[in-house]
């Protein structure tokens, strides 16, 4: 990281942290840097960068860092980093924010497959209201040559019945895409 005079850094850093404040409700000033969230994650592995510091990345004001990594869309949001936190600071809804905010600055180069799957498996969800996952894997496969990687997966799932050839519907479907709308709405994307 470059060498910036104190108090520009000080002003960086609290414009990205009231960013995130905004976004989320969630002051990452309260992180105290612990690495609890870190140890408990089991996305940890595939991230590039740890969600320990990727708190405090948003403390130092790294935006850019922080908005073009692949982290915050490999992040599954399971909340073990915030059930774990010592601090009250809610890590999983930081990981969300953060990805609204990446997506409204149109900096996802670096993840374009992972922001592929969320929106297809958004679709899915919205369409069925639950996920359809051979249509996932197939318009996966048009997008981003996915399933031809993993044929050796997809084929014993399938002869197996771990994938369904047809989808079912949920009964309250309907509702479920409302509840995706109003969602989007409220984050100020298109629905
Ligand atoms: S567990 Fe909480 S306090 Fe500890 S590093 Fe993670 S966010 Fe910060
Ligand atoms: S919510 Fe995301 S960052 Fe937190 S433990 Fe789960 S996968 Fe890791």
């Amino acid at each position: 990281m470059s060498v910036v005079n104190l108090s520009e850094q000080k002003l960086v850093n609290g414009q990205f942290a009231d960013e995130v404040l905004k976004h989320t409700g969630v002051n990452v000033r309260d992180c105290y840097q612990c690495g609890k969230c870190s140890a408990g994650c089991p996305i940890a592995f595939a991230m590039d960068i740890r969600p320990n510091r990727v708190i405090r990345m948003v403390q130092l004001g790294m935006k850019d860092e922080v908005l073009e990594s692949r982290t915050i869309w490999v992040c599954a949001t399971c909340s073990t980093c915030t059930a774990r936190c010592p601090r009250g600071v809610d890590p999983a809804r930081i990981m969300d924010g953060l990805r609204i905010m990446a997506l409204e600055a149109g900096k996802t180069a670096n993840a374009e497959n992972e922001v592929a799957v969320h929106k297809l498996f958004m679709d899915s969800i919205g369409k069925y209201g639950r996920l359809y996952e051979l249509e996932l894997f197939l318009r996966l496969t048009l997008k981003t040559g996915f399933l031809f990687k993993n044929t050796d997966l997809a084929l014993p799932m399938l002869t197996k019945g771990k994938l369904s050839f047809l989808p079912t519907k949920l009964k309250g479907a309907n509702e479920v895409k409302k509840i995706i709308e109003a969602a989007a709405r409220l984050e100020g994307e298109q629905a």
